[in-house]
């Protein structure tokens, strides 16, 4: 067994050669703990749209043959698959990220015009719950980032914001030079994150309300997706917030230069 570590002692080569061993086992033993566990969360995490499909298709056998009924099986199963289908996109993005193959293209950006192909890829999500996403972007900001990670970042802390938040909300997208760093922030007025769960709402599947989560589409992985994507690109990601009131989510990194 790995725990069963070297004994040592001495303080010759030996002794010294046994730290080095046990230090080493120390950290394949931490890396096949994080394995194990992201692997049993994910087969977790899978397994709940396979039932439903299943579950869904058995009461379709019993509808017979009445096809508006069949329709609706039909409808609901894809919506599953859907979800199964973003689950997966997002267990592959996330082992990418930890195989460290991906190949990073940073780019001097401008954040407000990112921040804007964000907005727009959002806009009809926030239009049918009557939500308005307000750009406020009133200096260029530049950042010399990975555009296709950065983006997806972003992305993930949005749609979030979005399906968190209440119908007829107001959610505020803000880039801006502070403390000599380039910052992007997401402000929602929904529910917000209360102080216990403020630092856990960046691991995978971690969820404060799963049904909920489960009900708007989420995978428990968009933030951890978010956390990888900006530490690769140098910056960080924090969140504030008044439970009740809504959160800011504020993403840094170092400034680009012209
Ligand atoms: P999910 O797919 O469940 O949304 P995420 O990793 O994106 O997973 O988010 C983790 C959890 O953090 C969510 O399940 C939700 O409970 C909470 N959360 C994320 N964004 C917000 C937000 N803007 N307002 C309130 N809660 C949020």
């Amino acid at each position: 067994r790995l725990s069963e570590r070297l004994p040592y002692g001495q303080d010759d080569e030996f002794g010294k050669l046994a730290q080095v061993f046990n230090a080493t086992f120390a950290r394949l033993e931490a890396s096949f703990e994080r394995l194990r566990r992201f692997t049993s969360d994910a087969s977790h995490e899978l397994r709940t749209p396979l039932t439903a499909i299943r579950s869904v298709g058995e009461v379709g056998l019993q509808k017979g043959q009445d096809a508006a009924a069949l329709r609706e099986v039909i409808a609901s199963m894809l919506e599953e698959a859907d979800r199964l289908t973003e689950l997966v996109d997002s267990l592959l993005t996330l082992s990418r990220a930890e195989s460290g193959t991906l190949q990073l293209k940073p780019e001097p950006t401008e954040l407000g015009v990112l921040a804007a192909e964000v907005v727009e890829c959002l806009e009809v999500l926030a239009e049918e719950k009557e939500q308005s996403l307000v750009l406020e972007a009133n200096q260029a900001v530049l950042a010399d980032i990975d555009r296709a990670t950065l983006r997806q970042a972003l992305m993930n802390i949005l749609d979030n914001a979005v399906k968190y938040s209440p119908e007829g909300t107001r959610i505020t997208i803000r880039t801006a030079v502070a403390a000599g760093k380039a910052a992007l922030e997401v402000q929602d007025s929904g529910p917000g994150i209360a102080e216990e769960h403020i630092a856990k709402v960046f691991e995978r599947f971690y969820r404060i309300d799963s049904a909920r989560s489960r009900e708007v589409g989420g995978t428990g992985l968009g933030l951890a997706i978010a956390r990888w994507a900006v530490e690769l690109n140098g910056g960080q990601i924090s969140v504030d917030s008044e439970p009740g009131k809504g959160c800011t989510f504020r993403i840094t990194l170092p400034l680009g230069r012209l």
